[in-house]
């Protein structure tokens, strides 16, 4: 039996943020990807190969996106198998015109289910807390849901596979993007390719922590001072399939 904080009672009776899955996509699991440093890099990598675009339209001054590499093939793969949930903590306007990118750099504009932006319902900070991004107001089982999300203050508990920001990776050597070798994104194709159908999320997690090509243990961890729960994955930017044949 669980027993919930009144903190837990209180977020778990939060208000739905989004419609019921469509009957279309009612088999499907969900996968929840945050905006900001998962899908996307905040910054100016024009010399790079990837896709990088100014939100000038948002803000008064220049604020970069760079698509992640492999952000297409991502995208593709997970919107024909799962019900995408793209969550951002950045306002309705950065959202939309973010997404307008996403949809140009993937050649579709059918690859989320639903945007979730900044919003009251969700997002409060005060002095002495911080947002969360809580599943349970995704109104979906949550066996069938996992996230996708770069900072560790605002990850559920369970369910959640933290990514390393790129630009951490490229303080630790690398200066370019290309450098960097990024492989987050295939590494997060790689993991819900193994996700079979009739196992729930938080033991498929359990499952591949045991198989040791992620680690639960990093440094954002360290940095935070904040345990996650046993179901909690971290991906490094490896190349996922040597790193995997190697531990299994
Ligand atoms: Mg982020």
């Amino acid at each position: 039996m669980h027993v919930f904080s009144l903190e837990k009672k209180i977020r778990m009776r939060r208000k739905i943020l989004i419609p019921p899955i469509s009957p279309a996509k009612a088999k499907r699991r969900t996968i929840v990807l945050d905006l900001d440093d998962t899908l996307t890099v905040l910054g100016d990598h024009r010399h790079a190969t990837l896709p990088c675009y100014c939100m000038k339209a948002v803000f008064d001054r220049a604020v970069f996106h760079t698509h992640r590499r492999y952000l297409k093939e991502f995208l593709v793969f997970a919107a024909d198998r799962f019900e995408l949930i793209l969550w951002t903590a950045g306002t309705k306007g950065y959202a939309d015109v973010a997404v307008q990118k996403i949809f140009e750099t993937v050649g579709r504009s059918d690859v989320f289910d639903h945007v979730i932006a900044r919003d009251p319902a969700w997002f409060n900070i005060s002095e002495t807390s911080w947002y969360d991004k809580t599943l349970e107001q995704l109104g979906r089982p949550i066996e069938r849901v996992i996230m996708f999300e770069n900072a560790p203050v605002v990850v559920p508990m369970s369910n959640c596979v933290m990514v390393q920001d790129l630009l951490f990776r490229m303080r630790e050597g690398p200066k370019t993007v290309e450098a960097a070798e990024d492989a987050t994104l295939e590494n997060a194709k790689y993991l819900l390719e193994r996700w079979d159908e009739e196992l729930d999320a938080a033991a498929f997690l359990k499952r591949e922590a045991s198989l040791g090509y992620l680690t639960a243990e990093t440094f954002r961890q360290i940095q935070t001072n904040r345990p996650l729960a046993g179901y909690s994955l971290s991906i490094l930017p490896v190349k996922p399939k040597a790193v995997a044949a190697s531990k299994l």
